[in-house]
């Protein structure tokens, strides 16, 4: 039996799992909050201690983390994300504290695995694009039943391409971007610009719900170009499904309102939409499931 050890490192946290690879179960489960200092000794003593103990039992890593994975280094499309964190050696010092050998992707795209091959107990899909729409907006490919991380780590950065020419500014360098006008945060600014009052996504959501009008135009706004953005992949990609989750994408009836935007094109545009079914550990999971599968630890 081969045992990963699977790390998760976001924002807000970082989570860490020994994970059996032939049943692809978690055997157990640490978290930490992610250091808020962002200088790269700090980062590594808080991965020192949560990986330490986890090691011994493991054969191999597999991490999943925030901002994009460029042979091993940890970047970012918004350097100012990352701070002093901005081209750390991920890979490196991760196999320098477990003395294991370490691979790492993205988190999307190891979610996006996940959803993959979880969804395809029940379902034939060739072409699968995840799309996670939350506080930012982020994917991942699968193309012909492989995981696409690209040449430099950057593939299903979706949230970077643009809808509104002559939208704000991204931190990207962009302007326009998806993620800037359709974002939970996005979501949050255009309803504390119209409501003259400080408001977060989840709030403009609820206010949604609660029938008003002004905030279910924001959401429609959103969901509107989330289907754009499925229709111009679908049509480049051939996708045959696609995967929605995040807090906004799985929000009450935000997957029914992309639906009813892709219902009024014609049909090769319209790939089937599911909802994301994994949830928190999909990033762990995917990560430690794709690199079992490139080191046959399966
Ligand atoms: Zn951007």
């Amino acid at each position: 039996m081969s045992i990963c050890l699977a790390v998760d490192i976001g924002g807000t946290k970082i989570a860490a799992a020994l994970v059996d690879c032939t049943t692809n179960h978690i055997i157990e489960r640490h978290q930490i909050a992610t250091p808020q200092s962002q200088q790269p000794a700090i980062f590594s003593t808080a991965l020192t201690s949560l990986l330490m103990p986890l090691a011994p039992q493991a054969d191999f890593v597999a991490v999943a983390s925030t901002g994009i994975i460029n042979h091993g280094i940890l970047t970012a499309l918004n350097p100012d994300n990352l701070g002093g964190l901005n081209r750390f050696e991920l890979v490196d010092d991760i196999q320098r504290i477990t003395q294991l050998p370490t691979h790492a992707i993205n988190d999307a795209q190891a979610a996006a695995w996940y959803e993959f091959i979880s969804l395809n107990s029940n379902n034939n899909a060739t072409n699968m694009l995840f799309i996670t729409i939350s506080t930012g907006i982020g994917g991942g490919l699968v193309l012909n039943r492989q995981l696409q991380t690209g040449a430099r780590g950057i593939s299903g950065h979706i949230g970077h391409t643009v809808v509104d020419m002559n939208g704000p500014m991204c931190g990207c360098g962009r302007q326009g971007c998806i993620e800037k006008v359709a974002s939970g945060t996005a979501i949050g600014e255009l309803g504390s610009a119209l409501f003259k009052r400080p408001c977060n996504g989840q709030q403009v959501y609820q206010l949604a719900l609660e029938g008003n009008k002004d905030a279910m135009k924001i959401i429609h706004s959103s969901a509107a170009a989330v289907a754009e953005l499925i229709a111009n992949l679908t049509i480049s990609l051939d996708l045959d499904a696609v995967v929605i989750g995040g807090s906004v994408g799985l929000a009450p009836h935000y997957c029914e309102y992309i639906q009813q935007y892709l219902n009024e094109k014609p049909e090769l545009y319209r790939p089937h939409i599911i909802p994301a079914q994994s949830g928190g550990d999909a990033g762990l999971l995917g990560a430690a499931h794709w690199f079992a599968r490139q080191e046959n630890h399966t």
